[in-house]
């Protein structure tokens, strides 16, 4: 798409989002027939509700200036059955045409080159990207590089990542057969939350990374990972252990293992839900 074409249906989509206008563009109906076959193939597939359309949009650029809408409506009850669900079930008019054809991790990782384009950079070792199979199944998300993580390069490689390494080879995993990232990639100092303009500049590149791999299920660690793919601010408590559709993907948020080793308490729920990934993935969990 050209550039001021393309700036001017993101302006329009952010403009959307923030009258909550997603679901009323999401459900319009294609007069062309072969769109219209295509989407009630999908509409009978698909039983899961849709991530909102703003985070698809996001993804379209990277760099792109959106943050995280507080208007877009949050998954609730509603939103999770199906039956209720105020988002068509068909993919939105935009959905289709914001994935980069033929895109690369090399690509993506060029593409975000010694990175400068927020405030992260100025404190980080190491841009971390990312690390497991390509061809992965089930991707993990979670928030951002800690200390271990910002010197080696590595996502997950701290206390919370040997948790994260245990709970992916009790599901009879290794860690190479998944893929690890997390929403941005640089940093946070003094392992603060990454702020809404950080996740809006990183998050793009998140997305690319998704829609190279193409899993079968994104499992997000944390309120950040979550809230950032199903662009919501309701808390993690309200929607863990719920399946939810992302880009094509199955997503379901979970703890994330740093707050279970602070209340390790939570760890049978968190084992529900991984429990629920294996299901879907036809996994059996690793004999003791
Ligand atoms: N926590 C995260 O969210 N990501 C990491 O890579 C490490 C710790």
């Amino acid at each position: 798409m050209e550039p001021d074409k393309r700036a001017r249906v993101e302006a329009w989509l952010r403009y959307a989002a923030d009258m909550e206008l997603g679901p009323y563009y999401r459900d319009r109906v294609s007069s062309n027939p072969v769109v219209q076959a295509a989407q009630a193939a999908v509409a009978q597939s698909s039983d899961l509700p849709q991530a909102p359309i703003a985070a698809a949009a996001r993804a379209a650029g990277a760099g792109s200036s959106a943050g995280l809408s507080p208007a877009m409506p949050a998954p609730t009850a509603s939103t999770r059955s199906s039956a209720a669900a105020p988002f068509a079930q068909a993919p939105s008019l935009f959905e289709a045409s914001d994935r980069i054809a033929g895109d690369t991790f090399q690509l993506i990782r060029e593409t975000i080159g010694d990175c400068t384009r927020c405030k992260l950079h100025k404190a980080r070792t190491n841009i971390v990207f990312g690390v497991g199979s390509m061809k992965a199944e089930l991707v993990f998300v979670g928030e951002g590089p800690g200390h271990d993580e910002d010197i080696k390069g590595e996502p997950f490689v701290g206390r919370a990542g040997k948790l994260l390494t245990q709970m992916i080879e009790a599901m009879g995993l290794r860690r190479e057969d998944v893929y690890i990232c997390n929403v941005v990639k640089c940093r946070p100092p003094e392992n603060r939350l990454p702020e809404k303009d950080e996740i809006a500049t990183c998050s793009p590149f998140l997305f690319r990374q998704i829609d190279v791999i193409r899993p079968k299920v994104i499992c997000c660690l944390g309120s950040c990972a979550s809230q950032t793919l199903l662009q919501t601010t309701q808390g993690i408590s309200r929607f863990r252990g719920e399946w939810f559709d992302f880009r094509g993907s199955k997503l379901i948020a979970t703890y994330h293992p740093a707050y279970l080793l602070r209340n390790p308490n939570a760890k049978g729920e968190v084992w529900k839900d991984l429990q629920k990934v294996m299901t879907v993935l036809g996994l059996q969990p690793k004999r003791k």
